[in-house]
């Protein structure tokens, strides 16, 4: 594919126009939450722009496609777009665009479970943004790359990575710092529990002073910006920092304040994961009994939301409240429940990448199927204009002399025939130059041959355009007259003698002279061509006879 640039191509052009026009529509409808209209917009906007051969405006469409799928929970579709706007990218030459792509790619891969995948993207990314030396596209790398490494339980790794995005994001822009402050909050929750049950106890009480710093700041970004989404999820990360800081009763209050904004909002999972959190703040502080009261509550919501991982850990803090009160039975029925969904998410991994695999070649396939029919076309192309040359020139070829360019006795053959039966009476005259073999002889055969395409030209020039000049043999050409009678022919024959009697063919070569005899028959309408022919010849015969330089055509008429 060939990458056009939007600045490269004239502002008037009305696809990309159009193209531009539905990016905002999509961004519009973005930023109004409605992902559904949004994504259809931003395809519709990629499928038009891939058809005007607009690779910017084409990944733009993927990239916004991508991300409101992202939001709409259909990940395996936004990696696909992900992965296509990553070959336009790549394919004009747009490594920073592609270092982007992967970083946002590897957000739904992680979200599917595939880890290992989201992984590589970042890697690729990384490599990217490190060769560009761009900062910030690599604090966003190490961002998500921290955000993966924690999804996939290894909290080390994840702070490592988010504080390494924390100190190269100094000076940005607030809401970068935000995403990366608000990250660190939410990995510090797993990450001092971690520490503590691993004996950490410094280790772990450190990650914490700095955590509740990080999340203060988070904060106050999230009010300064009046965005209540970002302040539910802080008091969430708060709450649960200061629970773990043995703060119980800021924590609830905390939480409970996160609930309640997520609930004005309509921020569901927000919602759920509040009560969760609630009784897990209950569950530490020993009130084992009102924590499964709200685990069972934030259960039936995170179902009915479909929030799997929600339920997984709230099934496994089920399992561990009823422990604590000694009610084994039910422990092992929600570990039981907490296990089977934990094999269905393994099951949908391993489905989600088979599927995702079948896709991306069948996309693949298809790509290269597009590119081949192209490419076959444009061969198929080439060569019939290949053929059509070669078969022009044969056919001149095959009709045509090589040394004057005129018709050759092939052609005439075919042609007198025609011209007989369609023309009415035609005159047949026969040239032939006059002691040749002395031109050929005194002035060489390249002479001879150039004295052969100036007689030719003299005679095409001097031969009425629909009559026929050839070249007949050696040093003999015939002329056909059509529509004259045998006097007005054997005048026009006199003027052919004359124009080559009358050439400067001294200048060609000193002491150079050339004439030519000729011999005119008429063939009567419908008439006998061969005959005539032959006539012309014996007339010929007797210019040649009669010293040459002459034109015959029989006796003059008696009348
Ligand atoms: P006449 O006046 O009786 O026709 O004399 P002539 O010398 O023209 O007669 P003749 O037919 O014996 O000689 C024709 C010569 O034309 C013989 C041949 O070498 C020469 N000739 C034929 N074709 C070509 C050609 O293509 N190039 C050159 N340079 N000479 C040719
Ligand atoms: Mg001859
Ligand atoms: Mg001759």
């Amino acid at each position: 594919m060939t990458g056009t640039s939007l600045a490269g191509r004239r502002p008037a052009d009305p696809a990309v126009v159009q193209v531009g026009v539905l990016l905002e529509l999509a961004e519009e409808y973005r930023l109004a939450g409605d992902y559904r209209a949004g994504s259809g917009v931003a395809r519709q906007a990629a499928e038009l722009a891939r058809a005007a051969g607009d690779a910017t405006g084409q990944a733009r469409g993927l990239r916004s496609l991508a991300n409101q799928l992202l939001r709409l929970g259909e990940q395996e579709d936004a990696v696909t777009a992900c992965r296509e706007a990553v070959a336009v990218l790549e394919a004009a030459g747009d490594d920073a665009g592609v270092c982007e792509v992967l970083t946002l790619q590897a957000l739904p891969l992680n979200e599917l479970g595939m880890h290992e995948e989201a992984l590589d993207a970042l890697a690729r990314a990384r490599d990217i943004a490190q060769r560009l030396g761009d900062r910030d596209l690599l604090y966003w790398v190490h961002n998500r790359t921290g955000v993966v490494h924690g999804s996939m339980g290894d909290r080390g790794l994840s702070t490592t990575y988010l504080m390494r995005a924390l100190t190269m994001a100094d000076g940005m822009d607030a809401e970068a710092r935000f995403c990366i402050l608000n990250n660190v909050g939410d990995n510090a929750v797993h990450e001092v529990s971690r520490l503590r049950a691993e004996g950490d106890a410094d280790g772990a009480e450190e990650t914490l002073r700095r955590a509740l710093g990080h999340v203060d700041e988070a904060l106050g970004l999230a009010r300064a910006a009046g965005n209540p989404f970002r302040e539910s999820i802080c008091l969430d990360n708060y709450g649960m920092l200061l629970a773990l800081a043995g703060d119980f009763t800021a924590a609830a209050r905390m939480i409970e304040n996160s609930g309640a904004i997520a609930g004005i909002h309509g921020y569901r999972s927000l919602e759920s994961a509040a009560l969760q959190h609630q009784a897990h703040v209950r569950l530490m502080r020993g009130q084992p009994a009102a924590a499964i009261e709200g685990l069972l509550d934030a259960l039936d919501r995170a179902r009915e939301a479909g929030e799997k991982p929600m339920a997984m850990e709230i099934l496994r803090e089920l399992s561990e409240a009823y422990e604590q009160v000694g009610d084994f039975a039910a422990a092992l029925g929600h570990y039981r429940a907490y296990h089977a969904l934990e094999r269905e998410a393994h099951n949908h991994v391993a489905a989600a990448r088979a599927r995702m695999a079948v896709h991306h070649f069948e996309l693949d396939n298809a790509r290269l199927e597009t590119d081949n029919a192209r490419l076959e076309a444009e061969l198929h192309r080439v060569r019939s204009a290949e053929l059509e040359a070669a078969n022009l020139s044969w056919q001149r070829q095959a009709s045509e002399d090589a040394l004057t360019g005129l018709p050759n006795r092939r052609s005439v053959e075919l042609r007198l025939p025609e011209l007989v039966a369609s023309a009415g009476p035609l005159c047949v005259a026969i040239a032939d130059v006059d002691l040749f073999k002395g031109v050929n002889d005194r002035f060489g055969h390249f002479a001879g041959d150039e004295v052969l395409r100036q007689i030719a030209a003299l005679l095409r020039d001097h031969v009425p355009e629909g009559d026929l000049v050839a070249r007949f043999g050696g040093e003999e050409f015939l002329i056909a007259f059509g529509g004259l009678d045998l006097p007005d022919a054997r005048a026009r024959c006199e003027l052919l003698r004359a124009q080559v009697a009358g050439y400067p063919w001294e200048l060609l070569h000193p002491g150079l002279a050339v004439t030519i005899s000729l011999g005119v028959a008429v063939v009567p309408g419908g008439g006998d061509l061969g005959a005539a022919m032959a006539l012309a010849d014996q007339r010929l015969y007797e210019a040649k006879h009669r010293g040459r330089n002459r034109v015959e055509a029989g006796p003059p008429p008696t009348a």
